[in-house]
């Protein structure tokens, strides 16, 4: 029996994951993420997906990131009434993102309302994201599970929690779908999978030209920035997203204090999505490297630094933006598009003594790339602030496999044919000619749906 995989999203761009398996006239989707970067690109999440969501017969989700669950409400609007296959964690991290996304849609269209502008229509609302939660049903690591005919196995894949890559079996055929394969240089998770022997792999290839810098090296960096900020006595402002980064952050202050490599700080959380999902994290302690887990059972709460506090109103916010101790603000969005990571910016950007610490991809032409350019005169909110404040990059701390990561991941699966699959087209060239010069037969899948001229963007999906 031969099988076709359509690619709806998440082919020749990085975000909008959706691929539709079809075999002996049964329908299966992988993801159903949005698409992400661009006007252009968001714009297509408004279109139907490109295929009869009611004829689906099962859908499986590898992780909650929006970029590969933030369509499911759509497919919903669009008739489908089955079910949605996801580790538990995941379907505690969809609750909350798309909850979230809902919601930011919605407060957008009467915000234009408000002001006269024409408002487009949130694509789903907070009751869609109610059903979509509702149709998730639960999988285990390592457990096949029979779907419509096909036998689909999920093994870990190492990036953020409830994430999964899932070997699919159909008609004597055996095909891998990779999800986003963990930096498996990272403490918090356990190291992805190798992928398992199989006839053809879709794989991500988000940093297919890439290698991180090491990951001990990252962490010292970090050290190093608290420890100069500490001395200087200013505020440390991180933006950063809510799910995975955020974490990290906690983590390796909570572990620099442990450590007794710096000394411990307050550090605030300034983003009520993050406090969500911090308990997330609480509840799935499986989801955890044994190391996390080891940690946990002498009684450390890995997340938790000394002096640790969740802000949730925009009073608590305001708070400590009044207050003039030394401390650390997390806060989003991790591209300083939006979030309170602006307040802040606002209250302590002009001085010298506060450090703005980049733990993520920022975009060309947003304000975090023209902070790290150098451009000391930015617009923030609409109001001119002169920035006299430190900003250091650290790099290293991608949730995403690197190149050389992703060729150790893929390896064992020999002699499949791989498809190269949520990446851009520069660095899924060089992974295809890397997996040649390994006498490996690499291909990029196709794109299902025309993507808009701008829809190659140059960004790390997260
Ligand atoms: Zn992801």
């Amino acid at each position: 029996m031969s099988e076709t995989v359509r690619s709806f999203g998440g082919a020749m761009t990085v975000t909008g994951s959706c691929h539709l398996l079809e075999a002996g006239g049964r329908r299966l989707l992988v993801d159903c993420g949005a698409f992400q970067g661009s006007r252009a690109l968001f714009d297509l999440n408004r279109r139907t997906p490109g295929f009869d969501p009611a004829s689906l017969d099962a859908v499986i989700l590898t992780h909650a990131h929006l970029d590969h669950s933030g369509r499911l409400p759509v497919l919903l609007r669009h008739g489908y009434t089955g079910p949605i296959h996801a580790l538990p964690a995941s379907r505690a991290l969809c609750e909350h993102l798309l909850m979230d996304a809902a919601k930011i849609q919605r407060e957008d269209a009467e915000r234009d309302r408000r002001h006269g502008h024409t408002a487009d229509e949130p694509i789903y609302v907070e009751d869609d994201v109610a059903r979509t939660i509702e149709q998730m049903e639960p999988l285990s690591y390592g457990v096949p599970i029979e779907l419509a005919g096909f036998r689909v196995t999920p093994q870990v894949a190492g990036h953020i929690p409830g994430s999964a890559s899932f070997l699919v079996e159909a008609g004597g055929r055996r095909l891998v779908f990779s999800g986003d394969v963990g930096n498996a240089g990272k403490e918090i998770l356990p190291d992805p999978t190798p992928c398992p022997e199989a006839d053809v792999v879709f794989m991500e290839s988000t940093y297919g030209d890439r290698d991180h810098r090491p990951y001990a090296q990252t962490i010292e960096e970090f050290a190093q920035v608290l420890r100069d900020a500490q001395e200087r006595g200013g505020k440390i402002l991180v933006p950063s997203f809510a799910l995975e980064r955020t974490q990290e952050v906690l983590y390796t202050v909570a572990h620099l204090e442990r450590d007794h490599q710096i000394s411990p700080m307050p550090v605030y959380v300034d983003s009520p999505l993050a406090t969500k999902v911090e308990d997330v994290y609480d509840q799935f302690p499986e989801e955890l490297s044994d190391e996390l887990r080891l940690l946990r059972s002498t009684g450390h709460d890995p997340f938790h630094p000394k002096h640790l506090r969740f802000t949730r109103s925009v009073s608590e916010s305001k708070e400590i933006n009044a207050s003039s101790e030394a401390a650390i603000i997390i806060a989003g969005s991790g591209m300083l598009s939006g979030g309170r990571i602006l307040h802040h910016l606002m209250a302590h950007g002009g001085e010298p003594s506060t450090t703005v610490m980049i733990v993520g991809y920022q975009p060309s032409g947003g304000l975090g790339r023209r902070l790290i350019d150098g451009d000391r005169t930015v617009r923030i909110m609409g109001r001119e602030v002169t920035m006299r404040a430190r900003v250091v990059t650290i790099g290293g701390l991608s949730a995403h496999a690197d190149r050389a990561e992703l060729l150790d991941w893929v390896r064992p699966s020999a002699p499949a044919e791989v498809r190269l699959i949520h990446g851009e087209p520069t660095a899924m060239g060089h992974l295809q000619q890397t997996l040649a010069g390994l006498g490996r037969t690499a291909t990029l899948q196709p794109s299902a749906v025309r993507l808009p001229e701008d829809g190659h963007h140059d960004e790390a999906g997260e």
